[in-house]
């Protein structure tokens, strides 16, 4: 409970302007939620999910505020299926099937607006840039730009793969596809790598070690410790923090990898650590 507990929910807030960003709406929204009731004033938000997996939007009908009149919240996402749209998806969990309370009956002013890669500018010098990731359904990160400072996000999402054989021995071993396979891989990846170049802060995806990601969890979406240090380095972040923990994970357990990667040795100048619950990182 330390590390993880709740599924992922980010707030972004900024220290001169009255703005909120909400990046996901898992578990943690609900946490915010009460904890933005406290602050006695009408909430005002963007809502941006970085897709709608469930861990990623399960919080949705626990926000308290999307029951107060005077909320406003926009939410920002991709659609995978065009006849499935955010509000369906989203505002759906909302219906007598799953919850007592319908979405028509909610207070609050909530507006659904669908994301593809593109850069939003939203005002007040605040600006967001989204880009695809490697995930089984469409997923964005997120790049927020403001007054110098950059902060992205990067989950859920895997290193991308050669497609094609490279086992030369193997009977359908193409030499042409193998070699192409690979440089698609190796871009796409620095596409990644470029998107968040310079970030003061990334939040990236970090579910699996190298081991357990090469033994049982390649194709699953999800990236692995290793990778993500150097990946970072690379881009020359400055800090990293380690999200989207194995949900059978225990304290003691990432306290131990907190010994064996938080260093130099495996991230160079970049500062990194393991996300952990409620925690505020300034920039
Ligand atoms: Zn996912
Ligand atoms: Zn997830």
């Amino acid at each position: 409970m330390r590390y993880g507990g709740n599924t992922p929910c980010i707030e972004v807030s900024f220290p001169d302007i009255n703005r909120l960003i909400i990046i996901d709406a898992g578990s943690g929204l609900r946490e915010l939620g009460n904890e933005l009731m406290t602050r006695g004033q009408p909430v005002e938000a963007h809502l941006f999910l970085t897709h709608t997996h469930w861990d990623h939007i399960m919080g949705f009908p626990f926000f308290v505020p999307a029951y107060v009149p005077g909320t406003h919240i926009r939410v920002y996402g991709p659609v995978t299926y065009e006849e499935d749209t955010l509000e369906k998806v989203v505002g759906g969990q909302m219906t007598y099937r799953y919850f007592p309370i319908r979405e028509a009956e909610l207070a609050a002013n909530i507006q659904y607006f669908s994301l593809k890669e593109e850069v939003m500018d939203l005002g007040d010098g605040i600006i967001i840039k989204t880009k695809y990731l490697n995930h089984p359904v469409l997923c964005l990160g997120y790049r927020i730009e403001y007054q110098g400072k950059v902060f992205c996000t990067a989950y859920d999402t895997e290193i991308f793969r050669n497609v094609f054989i490279t086992d030369p021995e193997h009977p359908d071993y193409d030499a042409e596809m193998a070699t192409e396979g690979e440089q698609v891989a190796a871009e796409q990846n620095g596409m990644i790598e470029k998107f968040y170049q310079d970030a003061d802060l990334l939040v990236h995806d970090s579910q699996y070690t190298q081991e357990e990601y090469e033994q049982k969890f390649t194709g699953w979406g999800h990236g692995y410790i290793e990778y993500v240090c150097a990946a970072a380095q690379r881009s020359q972040v400055k800090k990293l923090a380690l999200f989207h923990h194995d949900p059978l994970r225990t304290d003691e357990q990432i306290d131990g990898f907190k010994e064996k990667y938080c260093n130099e040795e495996y991230c160079g100048d970049t500062e990194t650590f393991f996300a952990k619950e409620g925690m505020i990182v300034e920039l």
